[in-house]
């Protein structure tokens, strides 16, 4: 193993050991949740510093690597606050590549179903467009048709009940303001998200190139997308992983729908009063630094009070979920969130908006759990609720 070899190699060095991506209020969620080190910005620096020094045998320093690298979320918190601005998440990604063979279950088994079944839960592909039941016709009509603006819908939409409201949200939505999207499933993967986590590119290379194939064939100009590791990996990994440009614009599905409110295509009416928050989720804030769409949004619905958590925007708390940790270490993801979800109590709401089906599913597991009356719900479904008039 040649360490020297990373591109990123001197960054272990550059490292001052403050420590001010743990114990800053809003950084390292793993920290607060294990209250050990080894996952946090400065122990990975630390642990690949020994490695490279040989103060750590290799088979012990790739091990205690993977144990940290796999115990955070990926939230890049400590990339946001590091006073010498070590490009931390990059450094993991490249680490990730490294310790391929002592990588946790949950990793191996993201990665087995992929391979397998071209998604994370190891189901048909045919089956992906379970969550369209409601809104059956409409899927009929747009699926695999060409049109300007596509919808990459994701895995845990396509497939967990607990999400499936997005689609079935943007679907109605785009039917009531009769603008026509295109939809691809079965012929949909996973974007790749899993193996970029777990440190597998030449995988999601593979990926990658059949969905920009899909897409493209349907002539899609503007790809739109209602997870937050969806946008990350298409605008952030894909034209890395291809080395170009994609033929396409990606924009999230709260731009989708904000500009059909301010083009009067849709006019949400219903203003009964309703107290929410917005959870940003790591991928979409700090990753690609989107934040204020989603106060654009909630500012055009009527009966909405809005009222920020006390950490938000590039200093939001993280819900747990993200870096594969609900796969890998699903108490962790449990503790990380009921922290998050003291600031929801504390400024009051009943909504939780989300952009990230992920984050939806953790916090609402979470809320079930602790019997919160705070529900967790994708900011979509509440613009479809201000559709209905009472
Ligand atoms: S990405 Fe988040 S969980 Fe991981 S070390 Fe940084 S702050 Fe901690
Ligand atoms: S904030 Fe940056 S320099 Fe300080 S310990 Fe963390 S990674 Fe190192």
């Amino acid at each position: 193993m040649n360490l020297k070899a990373l591109s990123l190699y001197d960054e272990f060095f550059i490292c001052a050991y403050c420590a001010y991506c743990i114990d800053n209020e809003a950084a390292c969620p793993t920290f607060r949740s294990i209250k050990h080190e080894i996952a946090t910005g400065r122990g990975k620096m630390l642990t690949a510093r020994y490695l490279s020094k040989g103060l750590l045998s290799e088979s012990q320093g790739l091990a205690a690597l993977s144990e940290g690298l796999f115990q955070c979320t990926f939230c890049g918190a400590c990339s946001e606050v590091c006073l010498v601005d070590i490009p931390l998440t990059d450094v993991y990604s490249e680490l990730k590549e490294l310790v391929q063979k002592y990588l946790p279950e949950g990793t191996k088994r993201s990665f087995e179903h992929l391979i397998r079944s071209n998604n994370i839960y190891n189901l048909d592909q045919e089956d992906r467009n379970f969550w369209s039941v409601d809104v059956e016709e409409i899927y009929e009509k747009w699926v695999n048709k060409r049109a300007e603006i596509g919808y990459f819908i994701g895995c845990v939409a396509s497939y967990s009940s607990r999400a499936a409201s997005a689609p079935v949200s943007i679907l109605k939505l785009s039917q009531i303001a009769s603008n026509p999207i295109s939809i691809f499933s079965p012929e949909e993967y996973c974007c790749g998200n899993p193996f970029l986590l777990g440190g597998n590119p030449k995988e999601a290379r593979h990926i990658a190139r059949h969905n920009i194939f899909q897409i493209s064939q349907l002539g899609i100009q503007t790809l739109m997308v209602s997870c937050a590791g969806c946008y990350r990996v298409f605008t952030k990994e894909y034209p890395k992983l291809l080395n170009h440009n994609l033929p396409f614009k990606v924009i999230t599905h709260m731009e989708y729908i904000t500009n059909l409110i301010r083009t009067k295509k849709l006019n949400p009416r219903n203003n009964k009063p309703i107290k929410v928050t917005f959870k940003d989720p790591c991928e979409l804030g700090r990753h690609c630094g989107v934040y204020e769409i989603a106060r654009e949004l909630i500012a055009l619905l009527p009966g909405v009070e809005y009222q920020e958590m006390e950490n938000n925007r590039s200093r939001a708390l993280c819900c747990g979920a993200g870096g594969l940790l609900l796969a890998n270490y699903p108490k962790m993801a449990e503790d990380i969130a009921k922290r998050l979800i003291k600031q929801m109590e504390d400024i009051n709401i009943s909504l939780c908006l989300n952009a990230c089906p992920s984050c939806q599913i953790n916090i609402d597991n979470t809320l079930r759990k602790m019997k919160s009356p705070i529900k967790s719900i994708d900011i979509t479904d509440l613009v479809r609720d201000r559709m209905i008039e009472r």
